[in-house]
């Protein structure tokens, strides 16, 4: 099984992989955990360019096609043969991450998006896609205070990652079957709760 978890700059992200990669491996599952961009060695090089190159140098269609050919690599090469052994797989960020980021977000077109989607991954979509939603003011804010190397979309204007929210939240709200919302401006305790709540949910189907 394939589960990914998306959210905004500051969504608490990490915390909820941390959690749940606990709970799944608690319960036994092999497990492997990758991210996107990233998640190969071609892939991490990949994210390297996308995140150090010129902001005015990168032509939105190349930003795209470089998120999907580190997505390939990662396919290739984790992936699809982890899930071919039975493993399961947990993801940072995927293909919601493009629709949010460069279909919303930049205004590349989604059916471009949903065309590469089906060259890449044909027919694998990931069983669950997690998504921490919170208010963007609240996540740059917390993305802000936590500091560490700035990259190029934390300058973005706080109605950038409100589209990309919007996004994240229409597609769950298309396919309440695979998606899970959990509300993160909240203590990180609850959060904690929610996210294994929601997991434990889903698994109980
Ligand atoms: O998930 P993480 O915060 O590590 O992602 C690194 C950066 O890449 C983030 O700033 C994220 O917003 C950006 N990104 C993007 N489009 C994607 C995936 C990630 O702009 N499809």
């Amino acid at each position: 099984r394939f589960i990914v978890l998306e959210g905004i700059e500051g969504a608490g992200k990490s915390t909820a992989m941390a959690s749940v990669q606990s709970l799944l491996q608690g319960l036994g599952y092999r497990l492997e955990v990758t991210r996107e961009p990233g998640g190969t060695d071609l892939g991490e090089s990949i994210r390297e360019l996308l995140l150090t190159h010129r902001r005015d140098g990168m032509h939105d269609d190349t930003e795209a096609l470089l998120m999907f050919a580190a997505r390939a690599e990662n396919l290739a090469r984790r992936i699809r043969p982890a899930l071919e052994r039975g493993d399961w797989i947990l993801c940072d960020r995927f293909t919601d991450a493009t629709y949010a980021y460069q279909g919303a977000g930049r205004g590349l077109s989604m059916e471009r998006i949903a065309a590469l989607e089906q060259w890449v991954q044909g027919d694998l979509r990931p069983d669950l896609v997690l998504v921490l939603d919170v208010p963007a003011d609240v996540g740059l804010a917390r993305a802000a205070s936590r500091g560490g190397p700035a990259d190029r979309f934390e300058s973005e204007q706080w109605e950038f990652f409100e589209r990309v929210r919007a996004c994240y939240l229409e597609r769950a709200a298309q396919s309440p079957e695979r998606y899970r919302v959990v509300n993160t401006d909240q203590p990180i305790e609850q959060v904690r709760a929610d996210v294994e709540l929601a997991v434990s949910g889903w698994l109980a189907e």
